[in-house]
């Protein structure tokens, strides 16, 4: 072992696991990518202000949990915590979001920082995979992406996965709930921190986990008594889609999540495995966030679900995702005539398209079939003095153990048949 470890919060992908990690990224995504959704990546860092502007000042993610660092121009940096903030960024300075080019529809997937206590399925690095509809106001869209998520679990073969939904009302009704809500708060026994919170964000108090909280917050007023009619009726379309689109969905109207910029919509995707740490992914509509980070008004939804804890999840239900062959030919050279024939074999399987591996470091005989076995490989190829005076190499089939004699000129043409 090196002296030097992974910090704490942090884990490393290896093989054979990682394929399995890769393997949800790309089922998540799969679902956006065919509904139109164009591909994204930004900085792993990003100035301060965005995040703190945008995410709210009065976050745990802001205020507690971002890492921060100052270059030595002097310029205050995050390593991003989240990915909203910084896509919105990246559409309004690339001017995406110009006339009759909207909604911009956007996937994106990557590495996201947060200084939290960590314990399972709660790291200080951790993947997301994302995806944003900026620029429309349409109830179709935030059920689209409510479908495009419950369909990737779906399609992983995830069945414990629960949607939790609400509404957090906009600008016309939310002013009045929060007022209502910090009446009820003020009168609670509550330590100076919480009491700090009502008066900057009375809803995220809502979001308390804290048993001696949650106690007193039974009689809390809930949004859903405050919606206006266009809240009202909007959340209502959403809901209809979902429905008609055959998902499930639980109302949750004490779902507030933990950052400041949604509006309307929110909802939250929970995994009955995975203890504490149950949200595998979530996401609303932030209508005013892109003027909170001065750009145009740009009604906005979408979500980031975690990969991480959707692994979980998948190991919590015992779910084995099909993995793509990693070798389907592994070739075992006796001899170093034979190496280089088979190398240059090799060569030409992988540029035929075949996945293709060699056993490399001269090992004996014994060792490089261990090393095939080991590569998952349908077939071996060997080759020794003998065959290479026949000019033929022996092509094992690793299943039945059969092994045939395989012109050395044809042999790419007939491995690529044996596969097919
Ligand atoms: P959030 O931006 O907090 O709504 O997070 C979206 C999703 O990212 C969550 O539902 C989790 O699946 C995942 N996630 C957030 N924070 C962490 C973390 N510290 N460790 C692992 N996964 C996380």
């Amino acid at each position: 072992m090196s002296t030097i470890q992974a910090p704490k919060g942090t884990y490393d992908l290896l093989p054979p696991d990682s394929a399995v990690f890769l393997a949800v990224r790309e089922a998540i995504a799969a679902p956006a990518r065919r509904a139109g959704y164009g591909y994204v990546e930004t900085p792993g860092f990003e100035h301060v202000e965005l995040f703190s502007r945008g995410v709210g000042e009065s976050t745990d993610i802001v205020t507690k949990e971002m890492y921060t660092l100052t270059t030595k121009g002097g310029t205050q940096l995050a390593l991003r915590p989240e990915g909203t903030a910084s896509v919105l960024r990246a559409a309004l300075e690339g001017s995406l979001h110009r006339a009759g080019n909207l909604p911009v529809k956007l996937w994106y997937s990557g590495s996201y920082y947060r200084y939290e206590a960590p314990q399972a399925g709660r790291y200080r690095h951790f993947s997301q995979v994302g995806a944003e509809a900026l620029g429309a106001e349409d109830p179709m869209l935030d059920a689209e992406l409510i479908i495009l998520a419950a369909d990737a679990y779906r399609a992983l073969g995830l069945r414990n996965v629960r949607l939790l939904l609400n509404s957090l009302g906009d600008r016309a009704c939310r002013p009045v709930y929060r007022a209502a809500l910090q009446d009820f708060l003020r009168g609670l026994d509550l330590d100076e921190d919480t009491r700090r919170r009502i008066e900057i964000n009375p809803l995220r108090v809502l979001d308390d986990k804290r048993e001696s909280v949650q106690r007193q917050l039974a009689g809390a007023p809930l949004i859903t008594d405050h919606l206006c009619e266009a809240c009202k009726a909007y959340h209502e379309q959403v809901r209809e889609q979902l429905a008609a689109a055959g998902v499930a969905y639980e109302d949750d109207p004490r779902l507030v999540r933990g950052l400041d910029y949604y509006t309307r919509t929110t909802f939250e995707f929970v995994h009955g495995g995975l203890g504490s740490q149950s949200a595998v992914g979530g996401g609303g509509r932030y209508d005013g966030l892109s003027e909170m980070i001065g750009g145009p008004s740009l009604p906005s939804v979408g979500w980031a679900l975690g990969v991480d804890r959707t692994v979980l999840a998948l190991r919590a239900e015992g779910v084995e995702l099909p993995l793509p062959a990693g070798t389907d030919v592994f070739a075992v050279p006796l001899g170093e005539e034979a190496r280089r024939t088979l190398f240059a074999v090799v060569t030409e399987l992988r540029r035929a398209g075949v996945a293709a591996d060699f056993a490399f470091g001269g090992k004996g005989v014994k060792n490089a079939m261990k090393s095939a076995n080991r590569s998952g490989a349908r077939f071996t190829l060997v080759a020794g003095d003998r065959d290479l005076a026949d000019a033929v190499v022996q092509v094992k089939d690793m299943e039945s153990g059969e092994q045939t004699a395989v012109p050395l000129d044809g042999i790419v043409a007939a491995v690529k048949e044996l596969l097919a």
